[in-house]
């Protein structure tokens, strides 16, 4: 009898050609990082692109790939000190780590369709926050959680008040998930339903409350 083949993952197809397969692809990116360690940067253009072009494939490219990036840097993690890993350094001058291991999981259907749904409010939310900035002229809110002023607009993060989970969970009850979800502009999944993606960026608009925070504030109450 046949075994029930698993879908391939075909997200590393355009990496084909200058390597073999995905695996190959994750031991050039770990390569890379090895060889980095001398100078902590990443100098030479084939490697950053190889890292540019994974990075799409992060669970959190949404808020990896939102600045420009200029280039990356290496060093020692802050949020697991002792392991070695890469830096995105933006425009701004802001670094940001990121672990390449994370952009090899397999992702499941449901995965990549909550990250279409997310892709797909994102400009809701970038437009909440400069609206946000603008009215209180020179940085006058305050955080929705903790209560104190946010000073400074790298500490700002929009947040749902009624989780994403929710509501996505909520809208897919009515309207179902379409299966056909893709990789655009190689930045972010979409949904390939034009319609399907308005119906649920009109809801989003609807119901969605959103408020400004602390990333920090944010970050403990979520590991609370
Ligand atoms: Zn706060």
């Amino acid at each position: 009898m046949p075994a029930v083949s698993r879908k391939k993952d075909r997200r590393f197809d355009h990496f084909l050609g200058k390597f073999k397969n995905k695996t190959a692809v994750k031991h050039e990116c770990s390569r890379v990082l090895k060889n980095s360690a001398w100078t902590n940067t990443v100098t030479d253009a084939d490697s950053v692109s190889l890292l540019k072009a994974i990075l799409p494939f992060h669970y959190n490219s949404v808020e990896l790939l939102a600045e420009p990036i200029v280039g990356f840097v290496s060093g020692e993690s802050e949020t697991h000190p002792g392991s070695f890993c890469f830096k995105i350094v933006y425009r701004s001058g802001r670094q940001r780590e990121f672990s390449y291991n994370k952009c090899f999981k397999v992702m499941s259907v449901k995965d990549r369709q909550t990250r279409a749904a997310r892709a797909a409010i994102q400009e809701q939310i970038w437009s909440f926050k400069n609206n946000t900035l603008k009215q209180s002229g020179s940085m006058e809110t305050s955080c929705g959680i903790c209560g104190q002023t946010i000073t400074d607009a790298v500490q700002i993060h929009i947040d749902h008040t009624i989780t994403f989970k929710q509501l996505w969970s909520e809208f897919q009850k009515s309207n179902g998930a379409p299966d056909t979800v893709r990789v655009q502009n190689m930045k972010d999944y979409v949904f390939v339903d034009r319609e399907y993606t308005e119906l649920w960026q009109l809801y989003h608009r609807k119901e969605a409350v959103l408020r400004a925070v602390h990333k920090q504030c944010n970050l403990k109450r979520k590991h609370e």
